[in-house]
């Protein structure tokens, strides 16, 4: 396996980079999973370095994955999105919301949201406050409204089956749907927020194989929550949105400017949650760090770091900037 350079920055462009004093090495879940399954030497790590971007901060591995190897790892070494999948499953049998700490009760107090966006994963942000604000709070509705969807999903899945149990499947379908609408209708406390999840189909993401019972988690969405799935390149400019949420995907994208530049230009509000570690591992890329606020301020947006107003208990190193190209931000907390 081969490794492709990576020399100017994947964020804004900058060949300005300068190794980073940190190039500490230790395996985890994910650097275990990519060497087992393509057979690497904890050599063939190492040969990576990291780099600090002298315009942005932003942190890089270079060299790195080619776009292709990075492409099987997101969707053959660990296609499902584990974190992903856990605040869906803890949601909807457990009644537990995502853990942002008071941040949906905070930007639903001051600001008004009637269009909501985020990118590229469904269940990382807060897709699930706006539905669990949008529906009767009642677990076995939950429990019922994930079943019938992953039921009605997966019963369409019918390729080599007999004629028989294709038909059968096909009841099952009719059957879970409208099962789906009913309770939905039944526990419907007001109208939506019109939500949208938008996707580059980037090769730093998990795309195909984020499933879960053979259910991918953007199908899912789109049928639990009311979530319009949209394509980042058939993307109208005329878009508008009151606030769009990136949850840990911005360092999940190849083209991470380009999406920050389309949510601050079509959004009141921008909200960004990444990383501000000064460690990168090596099954990413790149990843932003905590100057990452003060070279925004410098391009002349509006920033705030509300990560402490928000009283998140968390021992991971990570930020919560809200951004606005617009608005002064002003938050009553
Ligand atoms: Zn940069």
């Amino acid at each position: 396996m081969r490794l492709s350079n990576y020399n100017e920055c994947i964020f804004c462009g900058s060949s300005k980079l300068k190794l980073h004093f940190n190039q500490n090495f230790t395996h985890n879940f994910y650097t275990i999973a990519i060497k087992n399954d393509f057979k690497l030497s904890d050599g063939f790590f190492k040969k990576m370095k990291i780099f600090e971007c002298q315009k942005c901060h932003t942190i890089q591995n270079n060299p790195w994955f080619s776009k292709e190897t990075s492409f099987k790892i997101f969707n053959e070494v660990y296609g499902q999105h584990n974190r992903n999948w856990s605040n869906v499953i803890n949601f909807f049998q457990n009644g537990i919301k995502p853990n942002h700490g008071k941040l949906f009760y905070i930007l639903n107090k001051n600001l008004k949201i009637r269009n909501y966006c985020e990118f590229n994963v469904p269940f990382m942000g807060l897709m699930i406050d706006f539905f669990s604000q949008e529906y009767r709070e009642n677990i076995n509705f939950y429990k019922n409204i994930f079943n019938y969807s992953l039921k009605y999903l997966s019963s369409r899945q019918v390729a080599g089956m007999k004629k028989a149990s294709i038909k059968k499947k096909q009841k099952e379908a009719k059957k879970n749907l409208n099962k789906l609408e009913e309770i939905k209708i039944k526990n419907k406390l007001k109208n939506n927020i019109k939500k949208s999840i938008i996707i580059d189909n980037s090769y730093l993401s998990w795309l195909y194989n984020d499933n879960y019972k053979s259910v991918n988690s953007r199908s899912l969405a789109s049928k639990i929550l009311d979530i319009e799935i949209e394509d980042f390149n058939l993307i109208k400019k005329t878009k508008r949105y009151d606030l769009f949420g990136i949850f840990h995907t911005l360092d999940h994208t190849h083209q991470p400017k380009k999406i920050l530049d389309f949510a601050l230009n079509n959004s009141k509000y921008v909200l960004i949650y990444c990383h501000s570690d000064q460690n990168l591992e090596k099954q990413h890329l790149f990843s932003f760090t905590d100057k990452f606020e003060s070279y925004l301020k410098k391009k002349k947006f509006f920033c705030k770091n509300i990560t402490f107003e928000i009283e998140k208990k968390t021992k991971s190193k990570e930020i919560y900037l809200l951004c606005s190209k617009f608005y002064e931000i002003n938050l009553k907390l």
